[in-house]
């Protein structure tokens, strides 16, 4: 049973990303408020966007929503892998290293 989400607060928190050329990454970790995962073929960030830098200094991205619904943390397409998620660089994309098939 995933443990209950009540507010954004909740969401899980990205605890690394390797794709240091997207606007939301300054020194490997996520400054988008939220991140979306997944599209029907792979668990790609969503949010991932190359351009000059965004996000929020000082803040720790989160995982706002997941279209990854074979992913064993995902429960009605949201995320609820309580330790976080790492984003890495496979193939040239930035994917969720923390993607698990059920
Ligand atoms: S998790 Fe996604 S939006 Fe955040 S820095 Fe990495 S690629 Fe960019």
């Amino acid at each position: 049973m995933p443990k209950p989400i009540k507010s954004c607060a909740d969401m899980p928190k990205i605890k690394g990303c390797e794709v240091t050329e997207c606007a939301y990454n300054i020194e490997k970790n996520c400054h988008a408020i939220a991140i979306t995962v997944g599209n029907s073929q792979a668990a790609r960030c969503d949010t991932f966007y190359k351009h000059s830098k965004g996000g929020i200094k000082g803040l720790n991205g989160g995982v706002g929503a997941c279209k990854m619904d074979s992913c064993k943390f995902n429960t009605d397409l949201e995320c609820f892998a309580a330790q976080g998620i790492n984003v890495s660089i496979n193939s040239g994309e930035a994917i969720c290293a923390t993607f698990s098939p059920r």
